[in-house]
This record gives structure tokens, sequence and C-alpha cells, in this order.
């Protein structure tokens, strides 16, 4: 069985958050697994795509509207990734420095999908599966079933995973004659509230829909911006998978971007040495109980709570707090600010680091997740994974993965994103510092369970399976 990813996002080639680390990963599992698997994202202009070699296979054009859009279809030479990858290089609206955040978005995003698709159809050996990865590509279940010029694709299954429903790419019909021609009997399906919802789209068109935690998929049904009604409505076909983690690139015993390596056996002496580095770096005491965050910083994950949190952790407890993110410039410029007031205990670095992100799971002793929505969540997998101990909401797949010390589990769990609840978890984790003997048992325990996509890989060469038999 052959399988295309269709993403925007791909570790390491392009990351924003975890729709990348999950096409990274995700592929390389299942074609160990005996799936062999391919992924096609746009050939931006960064250097980690830059720094391969690629090879020219497919030359087409594609027209949104009166505009036509030539384009290459490009595949990398290495194989060291653990699967194939194809790059859509088109240079006016994909082949720039960042993934997403452009005026244009959306026709970048639809002629990305139609590129994939033009190729497809003139490909000789075509995939078994096409998966597609949020509202980028949730217009392809739609394309393939219903565009005239894709019929030959139309019996190849699709699945579309929801990483996240808070997005959803909606335009206005003004823009209906970028999608090629197909019988507009069918206009309602690509309709949700008056306007074209690529996610709400791919939700009805697809054969398939999976969301990241079965929590999430639950919750879905009561909260998804306004998608509610529909994921109520289309439940049968839709499975919530929970997300793994990669265990080569994830593993504090051979990653290259940590201050020293370590297995359960050094444990204590590596996470120390890690440690020593962020305090020395960020102006910390070393004896007191480091927590840190590691995101983006959004309303969904939380951050705007974040300032007023540190504030008072800080007032009170004997803590050092650090953040990793960027985002809202509001909430950036509040956590600058607190660096006057705390200057021995608090610390930030807005921006984007993933050296940096490697360093703190692996030297701070708490990590936060105080978030509103969490769809799956990779950090506090990491966080296990390093032996840092997680600090978590009950949302999303961070109730799927993370057990509270008080029932006989590893983390520490509260109910409510608001400062009070974030603050009665940081203090309940000082508690369970101060007893060292307890702390590192945990600790121990935690780097042991595996959040290996060993698993779910498997649920979804499962998933595949069911869908050839389908057809
Ligand atoms: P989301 O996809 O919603 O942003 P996830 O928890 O699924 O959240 O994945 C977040 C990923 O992005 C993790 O690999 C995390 O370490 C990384 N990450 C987020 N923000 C930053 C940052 N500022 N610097 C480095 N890595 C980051």
């Amino acid at each position: 069985m052959r399988v295309l990813h269709t993403s925007l996002e791909c570790y390491p080639f392009a990351k924003v958050g975890g729709l990348g680390d999950v096409v990274g990963s995700l592929p390389k599992y299942m074609t160990d697994l005996g799936c062999t698997t391919d992924v096609v994202i746009p050939y931006f202009d960064n250097k980690k795509i830059d720094q391969h070699e690629s090879e020219l296979i497919y030359n087409g054009s594609v027209s949104l509207g009166k505009y036509i859009f030539d384009f290459e279809i490009r595949k990398l030479f290495s194989s060291s990734f653990g699967f194939e990858v194809y790059l859509v290089y088109q240079k006016d609206l994909l082949f720039r420095p960042n993934v997403y955040g452009y005026e244009d978005d959306t026709e970048r995003f639809i002629v990305f999908q139609l590129a994939v698709l033009d190729w497809l159809v003139n490909l000789e050996t075509k995939p078994d599966i096409i998966h597609c990865h949020d509202h980028h590509t949730g217009l392809i279940p739609f394309l393939v079933s219903h565009v005239d010029a894709f019929q030959s694709l139309q019996d190849i299954p699709t699945v579309l995973t929801i990483h996240n429903a808070q997005y959803q790419g909606q335009f206005s019909y003004d823009k209906l004659d970028y999608i090629p021609q197909f019988d507009l009997h069918n206009i309602g399906l690509l309709d949700w509230d008056n306007c074209i919802n690529p996610l709400a789209t791919g939700i009805k068109c697809a054969w398939r829909v999976t969301t990241v935690s079965p929590n999430y998929m639950q919750e879905l049904q009561h909260q998804a911006n306004g998608l509610e009604g529909l994921l109520s409505h289309e439940k049968a076909k839709c499975i919530g998978i929970l997300n793994g983690i990669d265990h080569d690139t994830w593993n504090p015993e051979t990653d290259p971007l940590i201050i020293k390596n370590y297995n359960t056996n050094t444990i204590v002496s590596g996470r120390k040495a890690n440690k020593k580095w962020l305090c020395k770096h960020y102006n910390f005491d070393i004896e007191k109980p480091l927590f840190a965050f590691i995101g983006r910083l959004v309303y969904e994950k939380g951050a705007d709570l974040l300032p007023d949190i540190v504030a008072e952790a800080l007032q009170h407890l004997d803590v050092s707090i650090l953040i990793l993110g960027s985002g809202n410039t509001e909430v950036e410029l509040r956590l600058q600010n607190l660096k006057e007031s705390f200057p021995n205990s608090y610390n930030t670095y807005i921006g984007y680091d993933e050296k940096l992100s490697h360093i703190i799971y692996a030297g701070a002793d708490f990590l936060l997740m105080p978030s509103r929505v969490e769809p799956c969540g990779l950090n506090q997998m990491y966080a296990l994974r390093y032996g840092s101990i997680p600090i978590v909401r009950r949302t999303g797949g961070l109730k799927d993965t993370v057990i509270d010390i008080g029932e006989d589990g590893f983390g520490i769990c509260h109910n409510r994103a608001n400062i009070q609840d974030v603050y009665n978890s940081i203090k309940r984790g000082v508690e369970f510092y101060n007893v060292q003997k307890k702390y590192r048992k945990t600790q121990k325990e935690i780097v042991k369970i595996d959040h290996s996509w060993n698993n779910s890989a498997k649920q979804y060469i499962e998933l595949y399976k069911s869908l050839k038999q389908l057809q």
C-alpha cells in the first residue's frame, strides 16, 4: 500500500507547530511497518529545504480563475528521512520564507492542492490513499470526487486529519472561480455559514476523518468553532487517534541539540547539566525548581494567562520561570516587561528556537501547559520523554496522556484555564519537588513511557486497509 500525505508542514523542512512534527514522523513509522509513505509539501524559501538536492520530476500549470501558475514537482534526493519527500515549487506563491501568514494564503493553499492533484492525474502509479492534513489541504477530498479534471482520482480514498479545528481557512464566494469546473449541484459541499470552508468541506467529503486524540474527537462534538453540528452529523466516519512522537529525534540519549545526553541511569547528572546551562544563560538559581512554557503565545494555549501566572507565582513561591514562544504581540510585550520585576527568577525568549526547546525539555523541572484548547499536544509527551514533569489543564489530548500524581500518576493536572488553578498546580509542583526521592523516582518512570508512533501508526494502517476494502 502506498499513502501520500499532503501537508503544509513537515519537520525538518517546514515546522510551525505540532503539524510539522506529526507529518515529519508518522510517515517514517508507517514505512517501517511496511506501508510505503510519501509526503508532499510546498517548496519554501528556507535553508532546511535548500541544503538538500532535489530532482525535477514533473512540470505543470494550474489556473486560479484567469491567472495561470506554472509549477514543478521536485523529489528530494536524500533517503535518510525514512520516507520520500516531494516538493511543489511555485515561485510566486509558494517559494516564500514563511509557511503561513500571507494575505494571499487562500490562493497559496489552493494552488498547492491543485498542483498536487494535477501531478497525481499525470502520475502512472497513483497512491492508494491520499491523507490530507488540516484545512490547507481540506479541499482535496472534494476536488478528487467532484472536479471533472480530477476524475481519474475519484476512486482513491481520502483521509482528513484535523489537527486543529479552530482554523478552517474560510473564504468568500467571490473566489469560487478558483475551484475548477464541477457540477454546481454539489456546491453545498463547499459551504459552511455562507462561505467556502475548506475544513468543513474536508469533513463532508473525506472518506474518513481523524482527530489527533480520542478526547479531542469527543470535545469537537460540542465545541468546534462552529463545526459542532457537522462533526456530530458525520460522527460515524470520525475517529480519534492519539498522535505519537518520533523517538529517534526526541531521544535524550542521542539528541544532538541538548547540552549533555543521558539515559535512565544517568538522568540526574544529565538533566542537571542541561538545567545548569539554562540557569547560567537566563540567570536563575539552580537550586530552585524551574518551570517552563514552550509554545505559540495564543489564547488557545492560555498564553494570555502567563504574565499574571508568572507574577503571582514569583511573588509567593521560590521558583524560576522560563518562557519560550512567540505570537500575540501584547502578550509578548507583557512577558518582556516582567523581566524587570523578577531579574533573578524569570526570563523569556520571544521567538522560535528549536535547540532551546530541546534544552528546556532536558533541563526544566516542570513544563507548563495551561491550554484552553489542546487537540493532542506534543510538548507534554516530549517533556515526559526527557523527564520533565508536565503541568497541564485537563483538556483534549492532555487528558488522554497525563495522569495526576494524586491518582498514582506522574503529572500535575487542573480543570480550569485560570490563574488560580495554574498557580495551585505550580504550588503542588514545588511540594512535589521538595520530596526529592519521590520526584526522582517519578522522573525515572516517565522517561520509559512509550508515546512513540508505534501504536498509532498501526491504527492508521488499519484505517487505510478498511478503506481499501470499501473501494
Ligand atoms: P501546536 O501545534 O498547537 O503549536 P503542539 O504541542 O502540537 O502545539 O506542538 C508544538 C511543537 O512546536 C513542539 O514541537 C514544540 O516544542 C514546538 N514549539 C512551539 N513553539 C516553539 C518555539 N517558540 N520554539 C521552539 N519550538 C517551539
